[in-house]
């Protein structure tokens, strides 16, 4: 028997009888699979997670920002103590969600000194990128440049130390206007 393309599923390459479905001639088998995916994707979604032993992969653009857990109010926390090669101690605090870090903080004694505003502003830059990071790899937060640019605005205490001098050059490469930010308004295109 002779094969025409019409009866060669363009899915998964079966020859079989098709028909036209969510813009493919699909064989029967895989009008299941594109049914499934359309009505049940939770389900979907947890099959494959319990079956391939991986979640099903979004490209990052494509995770919604609902699907992340929630942080709560009071978080679960361990506090290190630790000294440096200049013999300050340090104490880093590493908030956790289900055991999961999620939020680090850092002091020290130069925290106290007024003329070491800079490596304040830097250190406070470290930890807030850091947990940033932390959120969104454990608790699927969204990372977006805005978001980065408002945790180093935020990590600048003077006028052109280094939080503020790296915010005023990646702000360049936002589509959001520095002002903006905290309300979270689009410029009109
Ligand atoms: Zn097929």
């Amino acid at each position: 028997m002779k094969d025409t393309p019409s009866s060669c599923c363009q899915i998964c390459g079966a020859e079989k009888k098709t028909t036209a479905t969510a813009g493919y001639q699909a064989c029967a088998t895989c009008r299941v699979i594109i049914s499934n995916i359309k009505n049940h994707p939770q389900t979907i979604h947890k099959l494959w997670a319990k079956l391939q032993d991986q979640p099903v992969q979004l490209p990052l653009n494509h995770r919604r920002e609902h699907d992340k857990i929630e942080l709560p109010d009071v978080l679960d926390g361990k506090r290190y103590q630790t000294i440096d090669r200049e013999r300050n101690k340090w104490y880093l605090s590493i908030s956790e969600v289900e055991g999961k870090p999620v939020e680090v903080f850092a002091s020290t004694a130069f925290d106290r000194d007024h003329e070491l505003q800079s490596r304040i502003s830097n250190l406070t830059t470290i930890t807030r990128l850091i947990s940033l990071m932390l959120r969104h790899i454990f608790l699927n937060e969204t990372l977006t440049l805005e978001k980065c640019l408002k945790q180093i605005k935020r990590s600048s205490r003077q006028k052109n130390d280094l939080p503020d001098m790296l915010f005023g050059v990646l702000n360049r490469y936002s589509d959001i206007p520095v002002d903006d930010i905290k309300q979270n308004i689009k410029r009109p295109a």
